[in-house]
């Protein structure tokens, strides 16, 4: 997730969630989705320590964990706050909506020990969030942000492309608010269309057209440098697989290796403009990135070199240790 530590990773499906968020599917599957039960916290956390060891935090996903029942609520963070405690674990993470999020809520999560808390914005468009059924606003956003930041509980932000009425532009004018309020962590979910939800239905009647994946990996390479730049990480990009999409899968820009196709992008955006400033010729073209970012340099499945080769360029690359993310220089 956030690179050097591994999260211990616990779903809380929202049942009875008063809500119908358009691209949400956990009412179709809340069936077949168990609540989390306290005592499963210690399992897992046994599992996980036993595997790989310490700097672990136990992450409850599902989105809106403050909106559950405030009882059962506080049984799970109690019974993983004891793992703090006892210096097992190094924080908790928790997401959940914009509306679910005020002062005594944060108190409740400080107290327990909460350290990240993620608020699906999605937009800040007021229009885009009601078409999409989010049932609340962006100055709701807004607000839980700054309670969080106040409490003294980190701060993510997750955000959608693509949504029922949404835009290239509603998504660079989301991504700009959602800087100004000053994440430290960012994740960025191009729209996927799921069977059981009513983006679903406009889909099938020909309401609603997904972005393209080309469409979706030019978009959030615009949108990463965006939040790059201004020191917030970007720590997850694109649905997980394995998370369910592939079996409810209808359409939209899914893919396993989304990021990936996003660095990639980057560095071949880079590189061209690296190109038009130097005006180097056509012909040999010598580039250097970070060891590390090699590959991305090169695009998945050496797309980049591909596509300089397409454009005249006779491609080699080596490392040149030092430089940043997304910096590439003329060997
Ligand atoms: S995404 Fe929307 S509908 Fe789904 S659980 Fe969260 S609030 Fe409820």
């Amino acid at each position: 997730m956030s690179g050097k530590h591994t999260n211990i990773a616990l779903f809380v499906p929202h049942a009875g969630c008063p809500h119908q968020c358009s691209f949400c599917n956990q009412k179709s599957i809340s069936g077949s989705v168990k609540p989390l039960e306290p005592a499963e916290i210690d399992r897992a956390v046994e599992v996980a320590l036993a595997g790989s060891g310490k700097g672990m935090e136990i992450a409850f996903f599902g989105g809106s964990f403050t909106a559950i029942e405030q009882s059962y609520m506080r049984s799970l963070l109690e019974r993983a706050s004891k793992y703090i405690d006892n210096d097992r674990i190094t924080g908790i993470r928790i997401s959940t909506r914009p509306d679910a999020v005020d002062d005594e809520i944060c108190k409740t999560l400080k107290f327990y020990g909460v350290t990240a808390a993620e608020l699906g914005a999605q937009s800040m468009d007021d229009e885009v969030l009601r078409l999409n059924r989010r049932g609340h606003t962006a100055q709701d956003v807004a607000r839980a942000s700054e309670l969080i930041k106040a409490a003294g509980i980190s701060l993510g932000l997750q955000m959608m492309t693509g949504l029922y009425g949404g835009s290239r532009e509603e998504s660079l004018y989301t991504a700009q608010r959602l800087i100004e309020l000053e994440p430290e962590t960012m994740r960025i979910y191009p729209t996927v269309v799921l069977e059981g939800t009513p983006l679903g239905e406009l889909y099938k009647a020909g309401k609603y057209t997904p972005q393209s994946l080309d469409e979706a990996v030019d978009l959030c390479a615009g949108l990463i440098p965006m939040f790059h730049s201004r020191g917030i990480k970007v720590i997850r990009l694109g649905l997980h697989s394995g998370g369910g999409v592939e079996e409810g899968y209808l359409a939209g820009p899914y893919h396993p290796s989304f990021r990936e196709l996003c660095d990639g992008e980057i560095y071949f955006k880079n590189i061209l403009e690296l190109i038009k400033t130097t005006g180097v010729p056509k012909g040999r073209l010598e580039l250097a990135a970070a060891p590390e970012y090699l590959s991305q340099l090169k695009g998945q499945k050496k797309k980049n070199i591909k596509r300089l080769e397409d454009l005249g360029y006779e491609c080699t690359v080596s490392a040149l240790p030092g430089l940043g993310r997304y910096e590439v220089r003329l060997n």
